[in-house]
């Protein structure tokens, strides 16, 4: 078994155990999620002196000790070669390096209008075309607003409006509807849509992205999350999300946003067709524009679910996979501050482990708000965690939880804060049997 306190390297064997432990018997280790009592560098410093390494991994080691940039043909090879210990050590270096333990999640909900869809995107659990209407919903600006209304007195600072795509909903109808949510409530954060929806409503609208980002952006909206990215080339994209926006044009559009001065994100699904490298030139284009407008906020690896879409053929990727790929986004995505993993996709458990490999962002509270993840076969049917259940989550890997805005203000430490006691659960009494 393994020794909790010093976990990570150290098993009941006593041995290494990022080389021997990790790497020959991951289901000793991959569930040990306590931090390492040697420093990040020194563990960096100890995959140097592995003499069995590969030169390509050491070099690459090298280079994120002293903050190098690696390569594409380095992250194709960190995906070929590179095994979960080692992309962990990299990985959570420079976690450190950026955010110390610090751990962000925010309060927020969704909003979805919609689970109706002109696009048919394979991998698409969620939508319902316009010929199996009697199966979603279609909401109107009354009833948003009114689930707007129903967080009034909570202290959520954040709505996320993402869905499908329907002509009603265009350039006139979401400019009113983020008027009325700032006009309602300035001090809520609108997160809202995605380059798919955006492209398609500029086209019906005749207008140039930098000319609907400016409108959107005069109506209320304050930044824009990353789906839609998929997969960018267009030999993956072709097959799994062919005629919505391309990724040169998903590209575009959140350029002319960062223009403004705004902020985004970016997400990549991952796990399904897509080879290797299809994922490192995915993430070598944000890198590229990154470089260019300093946007990007946080980068989130969405992991391909297989339940109830056309793809439901195609095996979903490993725990042990989903963990290197946030570890190699971590090595790769040099110039972006965060990389987040959506706890409601990828199971609490799996999230914890993921703050030891380059992840530190776990999303919101989000009070089932949402059916995005769950009707894609998540773990989570019923997605919604209390503050203190998100907190505790965090603190019982040895990281430290911050509450944070959609822009990454603080808005509570919570390294500190003691929740009141939960109410206990009450046993009755049992009559005695037999008691003579
Ligand atoms: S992924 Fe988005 S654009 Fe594609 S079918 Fe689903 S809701 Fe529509």
């Amino acid at each position: 078994m393994v020794n909790k306190n010093q976990n990570l390297r150290i098993c009941s064997k006593q041995n290494v155990c990022y080389k021997k432990m990790i790497f020959k018997s991951p289901q000793y280790c991959i569930f040990v999620q306590n931090k390492s009592e040697m420093n990040t560098t020194e563990q960096v410093e100890k995959i140097l002196a592995d003499t069995s390494l590969s030169t390509e991994l050491q070099n690459i080691a090298h280079k994120v000790l002293n903050k190098e940039r690696i390569t594409f043909d380095e992250g194709v090879y960190l995906y070929e070669h590179a095994e979960l210990g080692y992309l962990g050590v990299l990985a959570n270096f420079i976690r450190e390096e950026k955010h110390g333990d610090t751990t962000y999640f925010n309060r927020n909900f969704h909003l979805e209008p919609t689970n109706l869809c002109v696009y048919d995107c394979k991998f698409c659990s969620y939508s319902r075309l316009i010929k199996q209407k009697e199966e979603g919903w279609a909401l109107t600006m009354e009833q948003m607003l009114d689930i707007v209304k129903k967080y009034d007195d909570e202290p959520v600072t954040e709505v996320h409006i993402v869905g499908g795509v329907l002509p009603q909903y265009d350039v006139a109808f979401y400019s009113a509807l983020f008027t009325a949510i700032r006009e309602h409530r300035p001090d809520l954060h609108v997160k809202a849509l995605t380059p798919v929806e955006y492209h398609y409503i500029f086209k019906k609208a005749k207008i140039d992205y930098a000319t609907g980002m400016k409108l959107m952006k005069d109506a209320g909206l304050q930044s824009m999350p990353g789906g839609g990215a998929e997969i960018f080339h267009p030999e993956i994209r072709e097959q799994i999300a062919k005629d919505k926006c391309t990724g040169e044009q998903w590209l575009a559009i959140h350029e002319e946003w960062h223009k403004l001065g705004m902020r985004s994100n970016a997400t990549m699904l991952y796990g399904h067709i897509e080879k290797f490298w299809h994922r490192v030139d995915h993430m070598d284009k944000l890198r590229e524009l990154q470089d260019r407008t300093g946007g990007f906020q946080t980068f989130i690896p969405l992991k391909f679910r297989n339940q109830h879409n056309q793809m439901s053929n195609v095996a979903e990727s490993s725990v042990i996979e989903d963990l290197r790929n946030y570890a190699i986004a971590r090595i790769y995505m040099d110039n972006f501050d965060h990389i987040k993993a959506y706890w409601a996709m990828i199971s609490r458990e799996t999230a914890q482990l993921s703050l030891n490999y380059g992840v530190d962002d776990i999303d919101g509270t989000l009070d089932d708000t949402t059916k995005i993840y769950s009707m894609a076969g998540a773990e989570e049917q019923t997605p919604a965690m209390s503050t203190r259940e998100l907190v505790n989550l965090i603190k019982q890997v040895g990281r430290k939880a911050i509450e944070r805005d959609t822009l990454y203000n603080v808005v509570t430490d919570f390294e500190n804060v003691v929740f009141e006691e939960e109410k206990k659960p009450q046993y009755y009494k049992l009559p005695v049997v037999n008691q003579d």
